[in-house]
């Protein structure tokens, strides 16, 4: 229903809406010349901009309006009789937007699902399930030619119909529900969520640490109060989290639990589906739209109970929020990273307050944010001092390695420790920070590496399949018989990564399984699973892997950690280098001896006396004074506020111009410094050149207001449509 010109009512109020636009400002409309109803913010309306029609978000009225009433176009249709929005979501939205200085026609639609956005209506809160036909019924017990995993799919909904969620967690891929779709052996349903909201079973005994978590968290139902819960890794914070939630439950309030990665929701999921008869939904950039569509349905009227999600579902729409979990609160995936960058945990805390409901954030590791804050007692700090069940913390050791001859990077000493314990018939995770088999190819005679031709950064070699990669721009290209610069044949790689050490231990441990855990073996969602499935009976396996490893994944049997590059870790220039080295060896090293087999972890390093080595011996949170004490003195979080101006330009000095240009516009104040123009780090990527202005600030108050002014000025330069800038605020990065 498109209105004309001529229906134009110059009695109707104007309408102040968002729409998904970069511009970060609000665009009036009339009110439709038809509209008697209720204007209430948060409906989605549809208006004209430019020659299309767009869906925008209705955020106010006002009696008049900046644009003359001969340029003031008319609202086309109002797409909803009630917001979709509920007050606390739309109000968290706003406020993101401006916190971030994102334009607020982008944030907006956060909050809705994917079809939502594009203006059609809300989904029924229906699950998407899949079911067998009568033909594929009638198929005989053991088709012969069927491909093995359709032929596994048939067995499993032969028990009866199974969502579409449900599949994809026993690892079935869309591929092949899409084969049994197209030969018509089965068919896409419906399954209604189900009303119970019980207890399937009962929960473990708490111990005392635990049960004094969960009776403070409880106790602040209804209110906004943010609790930090630090637990030593396996000391059962999942424990606190099923039994906190259960309190909501009983109350029939809604739960969200955000997690760092889509590889860790598999294994949750299931946790909290062995432990609740109740709507238990995921959340996460691997389900389809229209999946997502109906997740969001359900979160929206109340029906899904718990919503276990990724970084964005912190915009789920929720009816009546009981709580907010954040699971390994440290973690930099909840950092968004490009476009707009906001952090999931502090949105979470935003939330908690406007949704007047408690806030649990856990780890084993507490970011220097969260325990500063818990230090200054704005948040309650929980400790769990001990693992929980049958495990015990492991004992930890250097290996001092310089001067001493590696193979594959791995001391005599690592590999008598891993040839001891495997024979033992237990397992061992060796960590490796690196994939590839090399971080480079160099040739011996005129010292040729493989740089990237589009970023500022060297290509890796891999070896399975064979080739030079760049991971930062993903190019690739086949590996050179010789030097393109002097045909030398002598070409070698340099720097270890996985592969290399892979192949090693394959070789040297021929009688034990090694498997390879990086982003290049552990594809899609599948494979964890499998892998912690494979572990589970504890025969001895030998895995090598990347960070991937680290993330708060239980296996049972580990009882050898080895770290074999400490030092790839130490010299990071950025000012979170020495908390995430400390994170990410305690975290790793929490993989081992989580059941009964004691753990050992064996940490490769060339400097011993480097004060984080040093820190490493002792408990996690013995560092973070020091720690602190180094950002107080750069006047770095959560000290000061940062800010961080970032451009992406076509060359290097259009970029430094412009935000060169930006400087000189704000002078810098007594209580907001600017630092830059420099080039990023990685100055070229993908082509791209990167520069930043960073803003240092002694307030959060004093960084927007600062980062407003900046941000105005660079709203109204005129540059090259080759040129483009955004706004970090608590940057997880500086660099
Ligand atoms: P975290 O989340 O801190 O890593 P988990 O909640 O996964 O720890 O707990 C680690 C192990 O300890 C799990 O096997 C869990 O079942 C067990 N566990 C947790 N709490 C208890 C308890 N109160 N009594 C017995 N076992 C427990
Ligand atoms: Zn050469
Ligand atoms: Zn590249």
């Amino acid at each position: 229903m498109t209105h004309h010109p001529a229906e134009k009512n110059p009695d109707q109020p104007i309408w102040r809406c968002a729409v998904p636009t970069p511009l970060r400002r609000y665009f009036d409309y009339r009110a439709p010349a038809d509209w008697h109803g209720t204007a209430l913010p948060g409906l989605r309306v549809q208006v004209p901009f430019g020659k299309r029609l767009i869906t925008g978000v209705l955020l106010s009225t006002a009696s008049e309006s900046t644009v003359s009433d001969t340029k003031l176009k008319s609202v086309s249709e109002v797409l909803d009789t009630e917001p979709l929005f509920t007050r606390p979501l739309l109000a968290l939205l706003t406020w993101a937007s401006g916190y971030y200085h994102h334009p607020v026609g982008e944030v907006l639609p956060l909050g809705l699902s994917p079809s939502e956005r594009r203006g059609r209506a809300e989904r029924g809160t229906d699950i998407a399930a899949l079911t067998l036909t009568k033909k594929g019924l009638a198929l005989p017990q053991n088709a012969p030619h069927r491909a093995p995993k359709q032929a596994a799919l048939i067995a499993m909904l032969r028990h009866g119909t199974t969502t579409l969620s449900d599949l994809t967690q026993s690892g079935f891929s869309r591929p092949v529900i899409r084969a049994l779709i197209d030969h018509r052996l089965a068919k896409e349903t419906e399954l209604s969520q189900t009303d119970r909201w019980c207890m399937r079973s009962t929960p473990l005994p708490p111990n005392s640490e635990q049960q004094s978590v969960i009776e403070k968290v409880t106790a602040d139902a209804g209110k906004f109060a943010v609790h930090l819960l630090h637990g030593v890794t396996g000391s059962g914070k999942t424990e606190v989290y099923l039994q906190t939630i259960a309190a909501c439950l009983a109350r029939r309030e809604q739960s969200l639990v955000l997690l760092p990665e889509i590889v860790l929701t598999p294994q949750t999921l299931a946790r909290f589906e062995a432990r609740f008869d109740a709507p238990v939904l995921a959340l996460h950039s691997g389900m389809g739209d229209l999946e997502r569509d109906r997740v969001w349905a359900a979160a929206r009227r109340g029906k899904a109970a718990i919503i276990l999600g990724t970084r964005s579902a912190v915009f789920a729409p929720l009816q009546h929020l009981g709580i907010i979990i954040v699971d390994e609160e440290h973690d930099a995936a909840f950092a968004q990273q490009d476009g707009f960058r906001y952090s999931a945990r502090d949105i979470a805390i935003k939330r908690g307050q406007l949704e007047h409901c408690p806030v649990l954030l856990g780890t084993a590791t507490p970011s220097l944010e969260s325990w500063y804050n818990a230090d200054k007692g704005r948040y309650h700090c929980h400790q769990l001092t001990q693992r929980a069940g049958q495990g015990t913390l492991p004992s930890q050791r250097q290996i001092d390695i310089s001067g001493l001859d590696l193979s594959a990077g791995l001391s005599a000493e690592l590999v008598e420790k891993i040839d001891s314990t495997l024979s033992a018939g237990h397992q061992v995770l060796v960590f490796l920070n690196r994939r590839g088999f090399a971080t480079a190819l160099v040739c011996h005679d005129c010292g040729w590496t493989s740089g990237c031709p589009d970023c500022d950064a060297r290509m890796t070699l891999h070896r399975t399949p064979a080739g030079l990669h760049c991971h930062h721009c993903d190019r690739r290209s086949s590996l050179p018989r010789s030097c393109p610069h002097c045909s030398s044949r002598r070409l070698a790689g340099t720097g270890i990564g996985t592969q290399q050490t892979e192949a090693f231990l394959n070789d040297r441990f021929s009688a034990f399984p090694v498997v390879r855990v990086d982003s290049d073996t552990m594809q899609g969602r599948e494979s964890m699973p499998n892998l912690i499935k494979r572990l589970s009976d504890g025969e001895p396996v030998l895995m090598i892997g990347t960070q991937m490893l680290s993330k708060g994944h239980h296996f049972p049997h580990v009882a050898l950690v080895a770290v074999v590059d400490a030092d790839a870790l130490l010299f990071s220039p950025d000012f979170r280098g020495g908390e995430r080295l400390l994170q990410l060896l305690t975290q790793v090293s929490g993989r081992a001896g989580r059941e009964e087999v004691p753990g050992e972890v064996l940490i490769q390093t060339r400097h011993p006396d480097h004060p984080l080595m040093q820190q490493l011996a002792g408990p996690y949170d013995k560092a973070l004074p020091e720690l602190l004490a180094q950002r107080q003195r750069g006047g770095l979080p959560p000290f000061g506020a940062l800010g961080v101006i970032r451009c992406d330009s076509q060359s290097r000095q259009e970029g430094l111009d412009f935000l060169e240009h930006l400087k000189r516009d704000v002078a810098s104040t007594k209580s907001c410094q600017l630092i830059g123009p420099l080039p990023a780090a990685m100055a070229r990527r993908k082509s791209r050149y990167r520069s930043q202005l960073v803003l240092t600030a002694s307030s959060r108050a004093a960084l927007a207001a600062s980062m407003a002014s900046l941000v105005n000025v660079a709203e109204s330069k005129r540059h090259s449509h080759r040129l483009s800038w955004s706004v970090d605020i608590d940057p997880y990065e500086s660099l």
